[in-house]
Order: C-alpha cells, then structure tokens, then sequence
C-alpha cells in the first residue's frame, strides 16, 4: 500500500513513521508513504496556504487551489484511489472502515486546519470524508494518524506472524478477551486457573465467553450486529434476564 499525506505540518508524521512497526513495515517494502506540504503547492511569493472566510467570521479557511493542485499530481491517472478528507463532519471512522480501506493499494488522506477547508473540495475533490469522533481537533494530522495506525496494522505482514489482529476488539463487531502474562500471581491477585491449564480446547471455549460477557457488561449494543452461534445467542439471553 502506499499512504499520501497531505498536510501543513509534515514534521509531525517523523514520530510515527520513524519509529515501532510503521518503521518496520517501511523498512520491508509492506507500505511506502509520501508526505506533501500543501504549502508547497502555492504559487504566491508568500506561499499562502489559507484566507479569511467569505461571509466573515473568526479564523482562517485553507483556498483550495494548492489542495486540488497537490492532489492532481500525486493521483496521475488512478482513477480509483481513495481521496479522504479528514473533518469532524465525516462518516464516522472504525474497525469497519480500517477494514475497508486496508483493501485499496493507495490511499490520499488531506489534513485540514485552522477553520477547516473551502467547500469545494469536499464537493469536487474528496471521494470520502472521515471522523475519528464526535470531538474537533486542531488539525487533520493525528486524525489521519489514527486511520494510517488501524490501516496498516492489517496489511499482511506488517504484525508479523505471532500476532494476529483477528481476536482483537471490533474486529469480528466483539470485544477482546482479558489478556495476562507472568507472573502468574501478583500482590496476591491470581491469572485465571484456566489460563495455567494447557487445555486449549478449555481455553478457547473461556475466551469465547469471556468476549461475550465483556461485550455486555461494556459495549451490549454490539452483540445485536455481531454473528453468534445459537448456544452464545442463549447465553446471552439468560445474562440479560439474570
Ligand atoms: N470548523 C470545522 C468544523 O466545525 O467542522 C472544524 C475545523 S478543525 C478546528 C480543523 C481540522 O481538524 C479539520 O479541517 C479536520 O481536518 C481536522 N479535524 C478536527 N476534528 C476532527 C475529527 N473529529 N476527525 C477528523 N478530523 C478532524
């Protein structure tokens, strides 16, 4: 896959990629990523990125002449890349999502700031929106953070082969499981017995149930989406009524 970025504030991306599996996934060829300066994009001799809005009103609102011009080049001729703009006004971001664009070998992510980005390229540019929730950042940069992170940790490779992202949370609509790890005592509170076993028929099935009462006690909307078998279905049911 490769990642473009669009952004005024490319320094903040050196953390991420420079450092952790990001780096690693570079450094193995599984993702590339291109990071542009809108800035760079400007003809003026000031090289203005933004302007007062019409119509008045506090701060500024980033023309879209650079953003379209920036776009233009990195896109070529693929007509099918996803360009995603970032703003607190897109379809909300998730497990779902990440899924979906893991599928695409090439994405654009445009960072916004100040007061947001002139209207039009949200009508004539961008081919999706996203939000990473009901809050407002200052910038685009770590929304497109959080998207790039649930993104690439599903491409092939990138976890490496001891890890899988399929047991985690909202992967299958379901929460994870409790995780432990040495010692199996720690100020006198114990990992469950199941856990020291070795059975791994006996662990998978506590695992399973674990899932489905940490999905009710926490999040119990989700289980009405997720795909359960009859025998979890009447588990269910008889932990709703107790
Ligand atoms: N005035 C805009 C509004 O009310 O919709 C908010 C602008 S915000 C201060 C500046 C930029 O931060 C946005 O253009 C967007 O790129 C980014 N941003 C802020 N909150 C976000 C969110 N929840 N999800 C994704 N991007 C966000």
């Amino acid at each position: 896959m490769h990642i473009d970025i669009l952004t005024l504030f490319p320094e903040m991306f050196q953390g991420m990629f420079g450092s952790g599996i990001f780096k690693r996934a570079i450094d193995q060829k599984l993702v590339s990523v291109g990071i542009h300066n809108i800035r760079d994009y400007t003809h003026d001799k000031h090289h203005s990125v933004d302007d007062y809005p019409y119509g008045g009103g506090a701060g500024m609102v980033l023309k879209p002449e650079p953003i379209f011009e920036a776009v233009e080049s990195i896109k070529g001729e693929s007509a099918t890349v996803p360009i995603i703009l970032l703003t607190p006004q897109g379809r909300l971001f998730s497990q779902q999502v990440a899924q979906e664009l893991s599928q695409y070998s090439h994405l654009i992510l445009i960072c916004g700031h100040y007061e947001g980005v002139d209207e039009r390229v949200r009508e004539h540019l961008a081919t999706d929106e996203l939000s990473i929730g009901d809050y407002v950042l200052s910038g685009g940069e770590l929304a497109a953070m959080v998207v790039i992170d649930a993104v690439v940790r599903l491409l092939p490779g990138v976890l490496g082969s001891a890890a899988s992202p399929l047991d985690d949370s909202h992967v299958a609509g379901l929460l994870e499981y409790p995780q432990y790890t040495r010692p199996a005592i720690y100020r006198g509170w114990s990992v469950p017995e199941v856990l020291l076993s070795g059975n791994h028929a006996q662990i998978a099935d506590w695992r399973r149930e674990q899932v489905i009462l940490r999905t009710l006690e926490r999040r119990p909307e989700l289980l009405d989406k997720a795909k359960l078998s009859s025998e979890e279905k009447g588990l269910v049911q008889k932990l709703r009524q107790s």
